[in-house]
């Protein structure tokens, strides 16, 4: 059925080659720069399915999520993502294309940064909802979000504990076990509102996130110092 579907809207993509929108689905039709064939680029995101497999320019309407054919959601197999993007990137690397066209070897540049940007931000939960946000229109910044000054409060107490030169003789244990179980609690939180669409909420767990991804920055580099990782 949805294969009709789309071969109707293929022969409509023909007139109109502007994306088409319906309620369930979601197509963007392209022709390919070599074979000529008429794709849809949310199936095909970076290669043609051609005799050749030859490789396409990166579309940004494809997002990170299409991109790897995830599903848009907090909630993700970072190892199903990992799998993906090694797969990707073992079709797509530019030492492949060295001996290929320029058109080849540009794309093979292009697509493998649009890869790895991607990859990164969905590998990371705090990148990864900001970038949810970002498909929603919800720009972050630090300097509009206000925090409760109790919660701020907490935060630069870690930080003096954490700057205090006693971390340098003793790794602070507890106050590491706390940042990463905080974290945790957080990153649920925010699986929950994202999964509600409750955004003004998510938006604040987001704020709170951050300043703890910094805390846990710092116990890291400690961890080093220590020789614990
Ligand atoms: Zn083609």
């Amino acid at each position: 059925m949805i294969n009709i579907l789309k071969s109707i809207l293929l022969r409509y993509s023909l007139v109109n080659h502007n994306r088409f929108l319906s309620s369930s689905m979601e197509f963007l039709f392209e022709k390919c720069w070599k074979c000529q064939r008429e794709i849809d680029r949310f199936e095909c995101t970076t290669h043609c399915p051609c005799e050749k497999n030859v490789l396409l320019p990166v579309k940004r309407e494809i997002d990170y999520f299409r991109l790897f054919h995830l599903p848009k959601s907090f909630e993700l197999d970072v190892n199903l993502l990992t799998k993906a993007f090694r797969t990707k990137m073992k079709l797509l690397h530019p030492d492949l294309f060295a001996n290929k066209s320029s058109e080849d070897q540009q794309y093979s540049q292009d697509q493998s940064s649009y890869l790895n940007e991607a990859y990164s931000t969905l590998h990371s939960p705090l990148e990864r909802a900001l970038y949810l946000l970002k498909l929603e229109n919800i720009i972050f910044e630090e300097t509009t979000t206000t925090l409760d000054p109790d919660f701020l409060m907490k935060i630069m107490e870690m930080n003096e504990e954490l700057a205090d030169d006693k971390t340098i003789k003793h790794f602070p244990t507890n106050l590491a076990i706390e940042i990463r179980q905080e974290m945790d609690s957080l990153l649920k939180q925010l699986s929950n509102t994202l999964h509600k669409m409750d955004l003004p909420k998510a938006k604040e767990l987001v704020g709170k996130l951050n300043y703890y991804t910094n805390l846990d920055d710092k116990i890291k580099s400690l961890e080093l110092k220590h020789g614990i990782l």
